[in-house]
């Protein structure tokens, strides 16, 4: 915890904040929400008055590197500058992330014209499917090209292992996404097939790929004890005075 947040509880997530039941301690969320409040023409006086917390002053030397930063970051990239920052993964694992770009791909062009895409509420197995197609690809990519970058140091948790999870629980709930369409939606079983197929696939070739994925601890959301106890604490605190 630092200031009231989870510290990192944003980078293993699954981003649908409004499902999330971590919100009031995720500081991504408070300050987006913030920024949409401040925004809207009637909340804009009402954010300005809330107190804030300043950061300090940055002290000397880093207001120094960030100067040399702004100016390096002024002039473009050569062509093999952005080669150079392209993050790689292993050739054997590239399969991987370009199934699961195809099965994103396919799902959001619409399987049989369905557009699954314009579900939002998550209850409706559409909407999960539509959200994890997205998160799927672009956190096997993370977790496979920080798999092709990682030098065995084990001190903190390694991020791979931790976008693997996230990518394979997002693969879990599209599978049970799918079944729920077949059983509850009138889906015929021949075409929730192929679907199903690619995520039963996808979700064998990871955890191959990364073994301790699903052993991974998601700062708050694999740590349910720690969390009640934040809950209790902040339930049995006595309401803060009106600012
Ligand atoms: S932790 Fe929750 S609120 Fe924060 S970004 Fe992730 S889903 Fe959204």
């Amino acid at each position: 915890m630092r200031d009231g947040f989870i510290i990192s509880v944003f980078n293993y997530c699954d981003r649908w904040c409004d499902t999330c039941s971590l919100s009031s301690y995720c500081r991504v969320f408070v300050a987006t929400t913030g920024d949409e409040a401040s925004s809207e023409i009637n909340m804009g006086a009402l954010v300005g008055a809330a107190p804030h917390d300043r950061p300090p002053a940055p002290p000397k030397w880093l207001e120094d590197v960030l100067e040399e930063l702004n100016s390096l970051a002024g002039r473009p990239f050569t062509h093999e500058e952005l080669l150079a920052g392209e993050p790689t993964m292993a050739a054997a694992h590239q399969e991987i992330y370009e199934r699961a770009k195809a099965y994103c791909v396919w799902v959001h062009d619409g399987v049989g014209h369905r557009q699954y895409d314009r579900h939002r509420d998550p209850t409706d197995p559409r909407a999960v499917i539509s959200w994890f197609s997205s998160l799927t690809a672009s956190t096997i990519r993370r977790a496979l090209t920080g798999l092709a970058d990682f030098d065995g140091n084990r001190e903190a948790p390694p991020d791979h292992e931790g976008a693997a999870k996230v990518a394979l629980l997002g693969i879990d709930r599209s599978y049970a996404a799918w079944q729920q369409l077949v059983t509850d939606h009138g889906l015929s079983a021949v075409r929730a097939r192929p679907c199903l197929e690619a995520l039963a696939w996808l979700r064998a070739r990871l955890e191959a790929a990364i073994p301790d994925a699903r052993a991974f601890v998601r700062p708050g959301f694999d740590e349910p004890e720690a969390v009640a106890r934040l809950r209790a604490a902040a339930a049995s605190r006595p309401p803060e005075r009106a600012w």
